[in-house]
């Protein structure tokens, strides 16, 4: 944080503007698809992401949301789109081209997974080398000529490992490539690449920083020079562009972001912890339990909170599995993430959004996306769902 204020300050206060015409407090939103273009003989920049032209060069909904993710990081700039992956896709093509390597995390997002094993391999004549990033000493061993690019997910989607920023970004500065890092597992307040080396931070915003489960979201921190080329190719040219309502929506969810992560992250280390002690439950990972695979890292590099997203393997048959999500009252089985209600998720042993982890769908495995409820009444709510399910 370059920031001197508190993060809850700066989440209320932060990039807000205020309304000259009519006073109101809250930002207008600017749902307008195009500008008024001066008469005066100004040259028209129609690709420039200066000034006001149309909406996909930019948008003061979209300028306020940045302001303030940048005010909430410390980061010199931002570029926001209209959901978590065309901001990846908005890194990947600016600064990838064909015959460049990149080295990417094996347990990350599925679709950055399918682009990374298929598309810009096939496509684009991408070469990539698809690694556990958690392993320092394997990204080291994986840099080549032409690697351009070092894609990092910590903590990763959904084993919850931790990878070495700082030693990762050492390695990518040294082969001369940039380390992007997909932080959305922490949203932007439980870990600040940034500050550990990263070039560019990225998130979906649908899950933490959103927070509300209304609105799809993406975004891109990092230094102006970076962003810009981000701005001018991925927004302007590629499009993908955040809508003005959810640019709205989404900064209304940021402002309570610090507050949220606090207590999704005091009721999941609780979560977490009576799992671990769970008859029905073979193994737990989150980054605040000593158990954790990369605990010593999650303590240096995450600040004292880590997140809401637990992962757990459960005993008994897909049968029971099923029987237990069918039982839970206040947790809803859904896919997304970081909402302000517990999500979960079961993967099944047919399920390959795992490649790379076998040896988990030995049983029954799990991502849960704790809530804002109080611990007692989730603790109570997983309890009675592995009892009707016979798991223990
Ligand atoms: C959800 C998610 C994405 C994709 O974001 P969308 O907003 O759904 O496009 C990317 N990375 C991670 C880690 C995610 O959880």
């Amino acid at each position: 944080m370059t920031n001197e204020r508190s993060v809850y300050t700066t989440a209320v206060h932060g990039g807000t503007r205020k309304d000259d015409v009519f006073g109101a407090i809250n930002e207008p939103i600017y749902m307008t698809s195009n500008y008024r273009i001066p008469t005066d003989g100004t040259p028209v920049d129609w690709s420039g992401i200066h000034s006001n032209i149309y909406c996909r060069n930019r948008n003061p909904n979209q300028m306020v949301l940045q302001d303030k993710l940048c005010a909430l990081t410390g980061a010199e700039d931002c570029a926001v789109f209209a959901c978590g992956v065309a901001a990846l896709t908005g890194v990947f093509i600016p600064f990838l081209n064909s015959g460049d390597h990149a080295i990417v995390s094996e347990v990350c997002y599925s679709a950055t997974n399918l682009l990374f094993r298929e598309y810009l391999p096939q496509k684009y004549h991408i070469e990539v080398t698809i690694l556990d990033t958690t392993d320092t000493e394997a990204v080291r061993a994986a840099v080549r000529p032409n690697t351009k690019l070092i894609h990092v997910e910590t903590p990763g989607n959904p084993t919850t490992g931790i990878s070495d920023l700082p030693a990762i970004a050492a390695i990518a500065h040294e082969a001369g490539a940039l380390l992007s890092v997909d932080a959305t597992f922490a949203g932007p307040i439980c870990m600040y690449p940034l500050n550990l080396g990263a070039d560019l931070e990225i998130h979906s915003m649908t899950k933490y920083i959103n927070g509300h489960g209304d609105s799809l979201g993406g975004c891109v921190l990092g230094k102006t020079e970076l962003i810009d080329k981000i701005k001018e190719i991925a927004m302007v040219n590629f499009g993908g562009i955040l809508s003005p309502f959810n640019a709205w929506l989404v900064a209304r969810g940021l402002s309570t972001l610090p507050l949220r992560m606090a207590q999704h992250s005091k009721v999941a280390l609780a979560v977490a912890e009576f799992l671990e002690q769970s008859p029905a439950v073979r193994f737990v990972w989150y980054p605040g339990l000593q158990s954790h695979p990369q605990h010593d890292r999650a303590l240096k590099y995450m600040n004292g909170q880590y997140s809401g997203m637990i992962s757990f393997d459960i005993k008994g048959s897909e049968e029971q599995h099923q029987k237990f999500l069918d039982a839970l009252h206040l947790v809803t089985h859904a896919v997304s993430l970081g909402d302000i209600e517990s999500l979960i998720v079961y993967y099944d042993k047919h399920s390959d959004k795992l490649p790379h982890y076998p040896e988990i769908y030995r049983e029954g495995f799990f991502r849960f996306s704790v809530g804002l409820e109080d611990e007692k009444d989730i603790i109570a709510d997983l309890q009675q769902a592995f009892e009707a399910a016979g798991i223990i």
